[in-house]
This record gives structure tokens, C-alpha cells and sequence, in this order.
């Protein structure tokens, strides 16, 4: 078994699902929730820090998350399925890791033919309101992503693993998967970029990448 875990936000697709959702909220919500993330992927403030307030301020709905699901199939990243189709070819597993929100990754993950995702649940009402989120989601805070691929890892013993992400929090399991590849597609991140072992703008080249994996 090889398991080749992949970001969501900026990695497999363009948009960044909270700013969406932010958006959905109007211009100033926006600007907000934006400046927010961008601090936290840069690594100038943690992620726990941001991300109950960044929720308090958007309160997605379910119809939002429906909606948002729709873009990321939208922005896909060049390449994506093939990347993909190579991969399974090889033996890899797909499986999403993300900082993002289940609801709106699930249709996207459906459109891409990946089963397994580990991001951060909301919770709503019954009429589709937010009704907060899962504070137990690793995800929701730094160190979350090597916390999931060391169970993993641990559960599974995996003969090969390799991540993709554009964003701190991704770079943060190059210690522990054979092959961490920076994506630099849509918002190369120079703190990523310096200290990541491999690095991609394009998913045509992760291929190659991952043949280089025992
Ligand atoms: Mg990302």
C-alpha cells in the first residue's frame, strides 16, 4: 500500500474554501477571513488562533458549503486527474488531508474518485445553520497533518507515503512521509518553497516525482 496524501485549499484546487465562504458573506467578511488565513499559511500565527474566529465571523451554512463545493470542482488545478490516474497506476492511494471544511470538500472528493478525507466537520441545525465545528479535528490547529499520517502510518503501515500542499502546515509532514512535494500552482509560499525536498507549479509533474519513491 502507498498513500499519497494531498491538500485541498490552493493545492488540488485554485480557491481557498473559507475565503469562499467568507465571500459568500460579503466584501468585508471577505477581507477579513482572508488576511486571517494568509497569516496562518505564511506561519505568523498559529492555526488554532484563527480558526474559531475566522467560523464566528463567516457562520456557514450548508447550502454555502453545497455552493463552495461546486467551485473547487470549478478551479481544479491543471492536471489533476491525470496526475491522479498516474498515480493509482503506480499503486498510490489518494487520500485528502485538508484544514478545510468536510462538507464542501465531500463533493469534490466525489468528483475526483478520492474516498478518504481528513478535514475539520461543521456541525449545523437542523434547517442547515452553523452550529459550530469539530474542536477535536486535527486539523484545526498546527501539527494536526503529521498527527494524521503518523496514525495512519501506524494503522496501516503504508509501504510508501508522499504529501502535496502549498501551505506551512502541509511542509510540517516532510519529516514524516518519503517524499513531501511543495505546490507553488497557484500560491507559491517562499517559507514552503526554501524547505521543501521537491517542489511543483504543475500537478503534470508529480509523476516523475513519485517514481522516485521505493
Ligand atoms: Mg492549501
Amino acid at each position: 500500500m502507498k498513500l499519497l496524501f494531498l491538500d485541498c485549499d490552493s493545492t488540488l484546487s485554485a480557491i481557498e474554501g473559507i475565503d469562499e465562504l467568507a465571500a459568500l458573506r460579503g466584501p468585508e467578511v471577505e477581507a477579513e477571513v482572508v488576511a486571517l488565513t494568509n497569516a496562518a499559511m505564511n506561519g505568523e500565527v498559529p492555526i488554532d488562533e484563527i480558526f474559531s474566529r475566522r467560523l464566528d465571523l463567516i457562520k456557514p451554512t450548508r447550502h454555502h458549503c453545497a455552493k463552495v463545493g461546486e467551485l473547487y470542482i470549478q478551479h481544479i488545478a491543471p492536471g489533476t486527474q491525470g496526475a491522479l490516474a498516474a498515480a493509482r497506476n503506480a499503486g498510490w492511494t489518494p487520500i485528502i488531508i485538508s484544514g478545510g471544511f468536510t462538507s464542501p470538500i465531500e463533493p469534490f472528493a466525489k468528483f475526483l474518485g478520492i474516498e478518504e478525507i481528513h478535514a475539520v466537520p461543521l456541525h449545523f441545525t437542523e434547517d442547515g445553520n452553523y452550529a459550530g465545528f469539530d474542536l477535536n479535528a486535527p486539523t484545526a490547529r498546527n501539527g494536526g497533518k503529521p498527527d494524521i499520517i503518523q496514525n495512519i502510518k501506524a494503522e496501516r503501515n503504508p509501504a510508501s507515503t508522499a504529501m502535496v500542499g502549498d501551505g506551512v502546515s502541509d511542509l510540517e509532514t516532510q519529516p514524516i512521509v518519503d517524499i513531501f512535494v511543495g505546490f507553488g500552482g497557484f500560491t507559491p509560499r517562499p517559507a514552503v518553497k526554501e524547505k521543501a525536498s521537491a517542489f511543483i507549479t504543475n500537478f503534470g509533474q508529480l509523476a516523475e516525482l513519485l517514481d522516485t519513491v521505493a
